[in-house]
């Protein structure tokens, strides 16, 4: 049996034409049942759904063999105990700082200040800023990170921007992008060993898959 840890929403979506592929379906829709496990049309296939910032710690472990995850989770996760097999090219957007209309970004880095910044994601903000040789005050959220700098929580947000929407209805710009992101198939260690004639064609197919 090899088990694939995936999140609902976009990485489900755009993972089912890639399991197709590799002649797999999941035989019920996330968005409707309420199982945690579902089962596909092979029998030694079984697909787990779990929260996106998740699948990493459950592959980790060991309970799931294989699971998708953004670049950006993976980065915070850290990585133990994963091998990063394959760039999907899904879910794909970019990790970039944005603040309020109007606030000069690159007049508060040139001069030195100290930003604070709100994100859900703390290991990269803290990365890029040191990097940058800026100060910041990191301030961790869970969600909604536009809000923070129009109630005054944060200077600046560091969060995923696809088409810019979400920032541009919160008069907010992204003013630097720090990095592309998108999904990358991930494989337990020891798992990758002891089931590799389950799991090398699935990756295989995968791989062709991302590539037509
Ligand atoms: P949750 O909603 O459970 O808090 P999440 O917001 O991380 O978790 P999703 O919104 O499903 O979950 O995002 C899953 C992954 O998809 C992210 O980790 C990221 O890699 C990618 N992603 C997030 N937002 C976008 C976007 N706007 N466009 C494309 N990909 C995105
Ligand atoms: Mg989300």
């Amino acid at each position: 049996m090899i088990t694939l840890a995936l999140s609902k929403g976009r990485i489900f979506e755009e993972t089912a034409p890639l399991l197709e592929a590799a002649g797999i379906t999941c035989l019920e829709n996330p968005e409707t049942s309420r199982k945690l496990i579902l089962p596909t049309n092979r029998e030694n296939v079984r697909i787990i759904i779990v929260r996106a910032s998740d699948v990493p710690t459950y592959v980790q472990y060991g309970a799931a063999d294989l699971g998708i995850a953004g670049r950006d989770v993976l980065i915070e996760h850290g990585g133990t105990g994963l091998y990063q097999m394959l760039d999907l090219k899904i879910a794909k957007c970019r990790m970039m700082v944005a603040v309020p209309e109007g606030f000069d970004y690159e007049n508060a880095v040139r001069s030195g200040a100290r930003l604070r910044i709100a994100t859900k994601y703390i290991r990269t903000a803290r990365e890029h800023f040191a990097a940058k040789g800026v100060h910041v005050d990191l301030i961790k959220l869970y969600g909604s990170m536009e809000l923070a700098p129009l109630v005054g929580l944060s200077d600046a947000i560091v969060d995923l921007v696809s088409s810019g929407n979400t920032l541009k209805a919160n008069h907010l710009v992204a003013v630097e992008e720090i990095m592309q992101i998108s999904s990358r198939l991930v494989v337990n260690q020891a798992a990758l060993k002891l089931k590799r004639t389950l799991i090398q064609p699935l990756l295989d197919t995968f791989a062709k898959a991302v590539n037509t």
